[in-house]
């Protein structure tokens, strides 16, 4: 049994080493993907169920790598954040998003607003407000074409801290939203105490519409809810006609997902928007 012990240890011992060898080359490969663009947003419309209409375009990021192709942000975002890369690549973000939108601008589009998804550590750690500033002010871009989607975990380490970054971004022009509502550290408190405009329902909410018992009542209530504190509310993840019908019949001002169109790189996501003008 100590032969066993000692393999295991080995085994272990060899992951370990594969692990740090995989975040180190991780950490170079990262920063050589934003020194030579192969990150890229891809942008996908929510649309308003009132008028059928774009109501606004949330960007998504991309890392197309030369050898390992596309990677999910959601498996390089957590390894981002843990690498201590994630303000880094924000930044990167925030740019790129002000960047475009002042673009489609020049070119005539009435694209009313980009959604940037902010990691929760950016909030309190970064200058989040200066960056944002300094990008808006670099493309010559109003704050109220930016909104800027935040989890609930960005406000746990600090309240305070937290409300008086989202001042600073308000008083900029720019809006709020709470992304992935209703999963983690729902505190609803935060919906009074802090600045927020827009509630997004997350997906796994949307998905069980309206077959699972209960589930139908929950998002009937955040609907409600929303309404009454006069919030935006979008749902995420909308993939069947039913779940859109039920979420209309429950007031439901927004919705997004890939039955109303996925996630598309910027020339395809402008012919997108074209097409939808045109009708
Ligand atoms: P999220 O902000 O909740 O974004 C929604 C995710 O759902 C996106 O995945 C989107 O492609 C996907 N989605 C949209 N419609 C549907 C649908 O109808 N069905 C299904 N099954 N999925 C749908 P994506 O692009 O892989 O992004 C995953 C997460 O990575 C995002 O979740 C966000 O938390 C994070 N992320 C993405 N881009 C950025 C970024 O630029 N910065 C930061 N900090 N995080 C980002
Ligand atoms: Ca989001
Ligand atoms: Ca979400
Ligand atoms: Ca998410």
């Amino acid at each position: 049994s100590k032969e066993i012990g000692r393999n295991s240890f080995q085994l272990y011992k060899a992951s370990m080493n594969a692990r740090s060898l995989e975040r180190l080359s991780m950490l170079s490969r990262f920063q050589y993907a934003l020194e030579h663009d192969e990150f890229e947003l891809y942008f996908q419309p929510l649309q308003c169920l009132a008028s059928g209409r774009i109501s606004s375009v949330e960007c998504l990021l991309r890392w197309n790598d030369p050898n390992l192709g596309m990677i999910s942000p959601a498996q390089f975002i957590p390894l981002a954040e843990e690498l201590g890369l994630i303000i880094k690549l924000d930044q990167w973000v925030i740019n790129k998003a002000c960047e475009s939108m002042a673009l489609w601008r020049r070119q005539g589009s009435d694209i009313r607003r980009i959604a940037i998804n902010v990691s929760a550590q950016h909030l309190c750690q970064g200058d989040l407000a200066i960056t944002v500033a300094n990008s808006l002010s670099k493309h010559c871009l109003d704050g109220r074409f930016i909104e800027l989607e935040l989890t609930e975990s960005s406000f746990i380490s600090n309240l305070h801290e937290a409300k008086s970054e989202l001042q600073k971004l308000k008083s900029l022009g720019v809006s709020i939203a709470l992304d992935d509502f209703g999963t983690g550290y729902s505190a609803l408190s935060y919906l009074t105490k802090l600045p927020i405009d827009t509630l997004k329902i997350d997906a796994s909410f949307v998905a069980k519409i309206p077959d699972e018992y209960g589930n139908s009542e929950i998002v009937s209530a955040i609907i409600a809810m929303a309404k009454a504190l006069n919030l935006q509310v979008v749902a995420e993840g909308v993939e069947k006609s039913e779940q859109r019908q039920f979420l209309q019949k429950l007031g439901c001002n927004i919705v997004q997902g890939y039955l109303f169109c996925k996630p598309l790189s910027a020339d395809d996501w402008l012919r997108f928007y074209h097409a939808e003008k045109a009708t």
